[in-house]
């Protein structure tokens, strides 16, 4: 753990009193769905062992909460958050409900014993979603949630409340949603991107109006929860926190429905290298991205690929000649991440056929061959012509490969 942990800060100082010295210190609460939105991914099924396994490393990564499921969608669910409540307990844990009696019955149930707990109520406020998916009015929306809000107030005060497709929602109503919502108890208001709609301009507008227009959240957190479909998911998030949103969600490597949520790890990382911008604190270990990555990758079978920002295996390798000679001098050159700080082994420059002269030296240097540019100048150089004619045939110059055509020259052969 790194900073203040927002638990902690919970027990000793109660809810409210939380809210206000969170905002103050301008910390951004993470909040991870990898375990329920991310499994949500098309072949991400998860079993119970494996969700206590993520959560578990999740916690020592340091995210603030960790939403573990959706209790009332299946057995499995009600399982999972059961058994990471009973394991895991620094994170606050929280679980998905829609605004049923018999949801939030099932979600309290399931995370009782949790060190700290939360609800996630959500129902849908956009026209599109009122008519389709709910067949409520306006009127009708608002009643139920307000029931629900308070039917929840029995078990916990530690309420959220999400306007799913917040951001296809008009304005006005959704103002009004949020206020409705803060008076019947909900101490948390969350403005899904559902359907990765917005754009990030469009998300300062949306929060500046419901602030402007909500003056209830004054006292509240406001969170975000951004959809990749249009690849603005970390963008939009980190629109979202340069306008004052205190809990962002997001998931690890990016995993969710369809096109995914916003990247833990993409986001955190620009707020922690951008720090000089964005001055927000958080309590993230970034050094522990990479293995957080891999279990996540291996216990959903959903591969990383080699150029995701900050876990994949690319990230700290190069081969481009002008960037390998410039990198071995100074790695600041073409590196603005170290990959000590998220967790991966150092910088790999891969021998290929855009490598230069400087890249091929320094790994023969490494691998103990001891030659002097000025005393073995023509013997740098057949090695240098010998190792291109290999590295056009090929995605990789390995070093054995190279050490036989060093040797090979030096003998004399
Ligand atoms: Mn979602």
């Amino acid at each position: 753990m790194l900073g203040i942990d927002f638990g902690d800060t919970l027990k000793k100082l109660g809810l409210s009193a939380a809210i206000e010295i969170i905002k103050r210190q301008k910390r951004i609460l993470i909040s991870d769905t990898t375990l329920r939105d991310g499994e949500q991914a098309p072949g991400a099924g998860l079993n119970v062992e494996k969700k206590l396994a993520i959560a578990q490393q999740l916690d020592k990564l340091g995210v603030d909460c960790i939403e573990a499921g959706f209790p009332a969608s299946s057995k499995e669910d009600f399982e999972a958050c059961r058994l990471i409540s009973a394991n895991v307990k620094r994170p606050m844990i929280s679980a998905l409900s829609r605004c049923h009696k018999t949801d939030i019955k099932l979600a309290a149930e399931s995370l009782g014993n949790a060190g700290h707990w939360s609800i996630s109520l959500f129902l849908g406020t956009s026209p599109i979603l009122r008519k389709y998916s709910l067949n409520k009015s306006k009127e009708e929306v608002i009643e139920t949630l307000k029931d629900a809000i308070k039917f929840a107030k029995g078990f916990t005060n530690n309420l959220a409340f999400g306007a799913e497709d917040a951001t296809r929602t008009e304005p006005e109503f959704l103002y009004k949603v949020c206020k409705e919502a803060l008076d019947s108890g909900a101490v948390v208001i969350g403005l899904p991107d559902t359907v990765g709609w917005l754009l990030p301009e469009q998300v300062k507008k949306m929060i500046e109006g419901v602030k402007k227009n909500v003056p209830g959240l004054r006292k509240a957190f406001l969170a975000t929860h951004f959809h990749n479909d249009l690849g603005l998911a970390v963008a939009n998030s980190l629109a979202a926190v340069e306008c004052g949103a205190n809990i962002v969600q997001c998931t690890i490597n990016g995993l969710g429905e369809r096109a995914g949520n916003a990247s833990l790890e993409e986001l955190v990382m620009a707020l922690k290298t951008r720090k000089d911008y964005y001055k927000a604190a958080l309590n993230i270990d970034a050094r522990q991205f990479f293995k957080t990555s891999k279990l996540v990758e291996e216990l959903t079978g959903i591969k990383v690929s080699p150029n995701k920002p900050i876990v994949g295996r690319n990230v700290f390798a190069s081969e481009a000649g002008i960037h390998q000679a410039a990198l071995l001098r100074s790695r600041a050159t073409y590196q603005i991440l170290k990959p000590e700080d998220v967790g991966q082994e150092g910088i790999t420059l891969v021998l290929g056929r855009h490598s230069g002269k400087h890249a091929v030296y320094d790994r023969l240097h490494k691998l103990g061959y001891r030659l002097a540019a000025e005393r073995d100048e023509n013997k740098l150089e057949e090695i240098y012509q010998r190792f291109k004619e290999i590295a056009v045939t090929k995605k990789e110059v390995s070093d054995g490969e190279l050490a036989g055509i060093a040797s090979e020259v030096l003998e004399g052969k």
